[in-house]
């Protein structure tokens, strides 16, 4: 494992695996690396010659009042998750250096930063499409690969990937989940006793939602309210959003109807354990798919 702290060193390095015809992979994190961000690993360790791992906790992605400043940053047991996962690259980025003096570029993704965690996180998106942007450009992989945890996030790097022309293929990879359904994040970290235990209702309840659209159901509302019985708010587990959409381009149904549409239908949900800011969601692809 080499360990670099430039983008220059960095983009240095993969220019010289592309000039080898070695295929890069890329897997971008913000560190606190657990089972979910191993899986992104191991899969572009099979899919690719080189792995190249970025660890940068991006500033621009955290409003005020979020959790930048107390974001677990393990770095040593990080490095340890690479080397185990035969990661050849690791680029620790340096907000001086990813951010340069006088930096006034933005990248903005419109229609898809909307809704979901766009609507109540604001300026979030503008932060990750714009270092999603900057690391793509450093490393030029030929694959980059994103969890599904993070549904509108993968759809936004999508978007720009194909916008902005980069010749980086960008892949989803499933969603990895503790014993209990409760889906892998560096922030469960932070949750303790009860509301460790209230946060495994927010797979209970998209569970519950997506038995219900298979069954048949097509109204957003109905579904929304099989959501909510089995999230049980409380004050351990608040429900910031729930949302039926368009899994392809995180529009509303007309209607309210959610049709089993061929773009698929996406069932996500943003709630507050103890205290913690956690989103989950489940993909239902369209009938025959
Ligand atoms: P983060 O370090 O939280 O920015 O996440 C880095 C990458 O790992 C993102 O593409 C996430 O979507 C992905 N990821 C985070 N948690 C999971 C999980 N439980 N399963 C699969 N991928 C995940």
């Amino acid at each position: 494992l080499r360990i670099v702290r430039t983008a220059a060193e960095a983009a240095l390095r993969c220019d010289r695996y592309r000039a080898a015809a070695l295929s890069i992979g890329f897997v971008p994190t913000m560190g606190a690396l657990h089972a979910g961000h191993a899986s992104l690993l191991a899969r572009a360790r099979r899919e690719c010659d080189r792995v190249v791992a970025s660890i940068f906790v991006n500033p621009t992605q955290f409003g005020p009042g979020e959790d930048l400043a107390r974001y677990p940053r393990p770095v040593d047991a990080d490095l340890e998750v690479l080397r185990g996962a035969g990661v050849a690259l690791a680029y620790l980025g340096e907000e001086r250096d990813v951010y340069p003096e006088g930096f006034q570029t933005w990248v903005e993704v419109e229609r898809l930063t909307a809704p979901l965690c766009g609507a109540v996180r604001p300026g979030h998106f503008r932060g990750v499409a714009t270092v999603v942007t900057q690391l793509l450009s450093i490393v030029r992989p030929h694959r980059a690969y994103f969890g599904a945890k993070d549904y509108q996030q993968a759809r936004v790097v999508e978007r720009l990937a194909r916008d902005l022309h980069l010749s980086t293929e960008i892949r989803t990879c499933p969603t990895v989940r503790e014993a209990d359904g409760l889906a892998m994040s560096s922030r469960n970290a932070y949750l303790e006793g009860e509301a460790r235990r209230a946060a495994a209702r927010i797979p209970i309840a998209l569970e519950a939602a997506r038995t219900l659209v298979l069954r048949g159901e097509t109204a957003v509302a109905r579904i929304l309210e099989a959501l909510r019985e089995a999230f049980r708010p409380g004050p351990d587990l608040e429900l910031e959003y729930a949302e039926i959409l368009r899994a392809d381009t995180l529009e509303g149904f007309e209607g309210g109807s959610a049709r089993r549409s061929p773009g698929g239908i996406l069932i996500a949900v943003a709630a507050r354990a103890g205290g913690t800011r956690l989103i989950d969601n489940v993909v239902i692809p369209p009938e025959g798919a």
